[in-house]
C-alpha cells in the first residue's frame, strides 16, 4: 500500500497498553504508527525508579512501583494471548523486573522499538476538521533533550498514558498539624525507612493491603484504615484494621467510629489515582468528573471524535489481556471492519450506571462479557478460558489467605480448560 494511503496513528505512551497498540498497528500494512514516550525506555509503570518527585527532564516520575513489589496476579494470566512467555507456576507472582523484562521482550519480538520516539513528551492534542470533513489530529510534542517542539498530523490517536501516576490525595481536616511523614503510595519505595515506627495506611485496596503487609515486617505497628468491610483471616499480629480517618490533630488520628490511633509517625495514603489527560485540548470533548471519564463508548472510544480512544480505563480487570482486546477492537473500527452503533446508543452505553461516579469503570465479573463483546464485533479470537478461570480462582485464594496467596502454585491444565491454585505446605 502506498504510504500516503496509510492511516497515520499516534500512540501516546509506551507502557503495556501503548506497546500492545503499536504491536497490532505495526502488523497491519494499512497503518503507519508513531509512538511517543516521555521516558527513555518502554514498560511504563513497571520501570522501577528509586527517585521520587521529578525526573532528570523535570517531569513528574511516572512509575508507581515499589522496590519489593510482587505482582498480585499470577504472571501466567498476565501474558498477552499472542505472546505467552511467562510460565512461572510457583512462585506464580513475580517481581516488577520480570514483568518489565517481559514487556521489553514483547517489544523486541514484535519489532516495535523502531516506531517509538523516546524522551518525547506529548504536550497538546487537538482535533480539527479536514477539507473532506474527517477529523484530523494535531499532536504537539516536546523533544526533552533539545527542548524543541514538533507538530504531527494524524488520522487517529490512541491514548495510552497510564492511569496510575496522578495521586488521589484526600483532604483531611487537621493534617497540617501532623509533623510526621505523609506520602502517597505513588512515592512509596522501601519499607526499611519505617523500621520501629507506627504507620497508618489509609486505604485497603490492592496497594494499601500490599504495602501494609510489607510494612508489618519493619514497623512497630501498622494500622490499615478503611470504611470497607474488614478482611477475614489471619493477619500479622502488629497489623490492625481500623475505620476511616475523619480528622487529625498532631500525631492523633480520629476515626469514624469515634476511636483514635495515637502516636502515629507516618501516614501513607493508598487512596488510588486520578485519570489524567493533561495534554488533551478541550475540543477533544473528554471530561473527567470524580474519576468518571466520558463520553466513552465501551470505556474506550471517544464518542465525540471516534478516531480517538483511551486504552485501559476499566479497573478491577486483567489489564494486559484486556488491552489486547481493546486495541484489536479499535483497529477494526479504524479499518472499517467493525462499525459503531448510533450515537444515542453509544451515549447510553457511556452513561454512568453506578451510584458514585468514581466506580463507573469498575468491571470485575463483567470484564469477560466486555472482552467477548469487543472480540465479537472486531471478528477476532476471544480470550482463552484459562484467563477467566485463573482470575476467578485467584481472587478466591487471595480472600482465603491474604498472607500467603502470592506463594500459591498456579497450574493451567494442558488443554487450558482447568486451573488449579494450591497453597504449599509451610
Ligand atoms: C503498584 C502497581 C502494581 C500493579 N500490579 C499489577 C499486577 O500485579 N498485575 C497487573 O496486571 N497489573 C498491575 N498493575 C496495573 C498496571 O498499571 C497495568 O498492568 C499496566 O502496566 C498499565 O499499562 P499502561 O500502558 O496503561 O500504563 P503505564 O504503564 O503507566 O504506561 C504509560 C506510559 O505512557 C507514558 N506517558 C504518559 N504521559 C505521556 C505523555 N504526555 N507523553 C509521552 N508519554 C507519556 C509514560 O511515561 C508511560 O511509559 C499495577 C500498577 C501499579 C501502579
Amino acid at each position: 500500500m502506498a504510504d500516503q494511503e496509510k492511516k497515520k496513528v499516534c500512540v501516546i505512551g509506551a507502557g503495556a497498553a501503548g506497546l500492545c497498540a503499536a504491536r497490532h498497528l505495526a502488523a497491519n500494512a494499512k497503518f503507519e504508527v508513531t509512538v511517543y514516550e516521555q521516558t527513555n525506555e518502554v514498560g511504563g509503570t513497571w520501570v522501577y525508579k528509586e527517585q521520587v518527585g521529578l525526573d532528570e527532564n523535570g517531569l513528574p516520575i511516572h512509575s508507581s512501583m515499589y522496590k519489593n513489589m510482587r505482582t498480585n496476579l499470577p504472571v501466567q494470566i498476565m501474558n498477552f494471548p499472542d505472546y505467552i512467555m511467562m510460565h512461572a507456576q510457583q512462585p506464580s507472582c513475580l517481581g516488577h523486573q520480570e514483568i518489565l523484562n517481559y514487556l521489553k521482550d514483547y517489544a523486541t519480538h514484535f519489532d516495535i522499538n523502531r516506531y517509538i520516539q523516546f524522551e518525547t513528551n506529548v504536550e497538546h492534542v487537538k482535533v480539527e476538521t479536514s477539507s473532506n470533513g474527517q477529523d484530523i489530529w494535531l499532536v504537539e510534542v516536546k523533544k526533552l533533550k533539545t527542548g524543541e517542539t514538533e507538530l504531527g498530523y494524524f488520522d487517529a490517536v490512541m491514548v495510552c498514558n497510564g492511569h496510575y501516576f496522578e495521586p488521589n490525595i484526600p483532604s483531611i481536616a487537621g493534617i497540617e498539624t501532623f509533623s510526621g511523614t505523609v506520602l502517597h503510595s505513588h512515592s512509596y519505595r522501601k519499607p526499611d525507612v519505617f523500621s520501629g515506627k507506627t504507620v497508618l495506611v489509609l486505604g485497603a485496596a490492592s496497594s494499601g493491603t500490599d504495602i501494609a503487609l510489607e510494612l508489618s515486617n519493619y514497623a512497630t505497628r501498622v494500622y490499615v484504615s478503611s470504611n470497607y468491610k474488614k478482611r477475614a483471616g489471619p493477619l500479622p499480629e502488629n497489623l490492625e484494621q481500623v475505620m476511616g480517618v475523619v480528622c487529625v490533630h498532631e500525631s492523633t488520628f480520629y476515626l469514624r467510629d469515634a476511636t483514635t490511633v495515637e502516636a502515629v509517625d507516618a501516614f501513607i495514603c493508598c487512596t488510588g489515582y486520578k485519570y489524567s489527560f493533561p495534554f488533551l485540548d478541550e475540543n477533544c470533548g473528554i471530561h473527567v468528573d470524580d474519576n468518571y471519564v466520558s463520553p466513552l463508548y465501551k470505556h474506550l472510544v471517544n464518542i465525540e471524535h471516534s478516531t480517538m480512544c483511551i486504552v485501559g480505563i476499566p479497573t478491577i480487570v486483567l489489564p494486559f489481556p484486556m488491552f489486547h482486546m481493546q486495541v484489536q477492537y479499535f483497529l477494526a473500527l479504524l479499518e472499517g471492519h467493525a462499525v459503531l452503533p448510533v450515537k444515542s446508543e453509544m451515549l447510553e452505553d457511556s452513561a454512568c450506571k453506578t451510584l458514585r461516579k468514581k466506580h463507573a469503570h469498575k468491571l470485575m465479573d463483567s470484564q469477560w462479557e466486555y472482552n467477548d463483546s469487543l472480540a465479537i464485533v472486531a471478528g477476532v479470537d476471544r480470550l482463552p478460558l484459562f484467563y477467566k478461570l485463573g482470575y476467578t480462582e485467584w481472587a478466591q485464594q487471595r480472600d482465603r489467605n491474604l498472607l500467603r496467596y502470592k506463594d500459591s502454585r498456579f497450574v493451567i491444565s494442558d488443554n487450558g480448560q482447568n486451573v488449579e491454585v494450591t497453597l504449599p505446605e509451610l
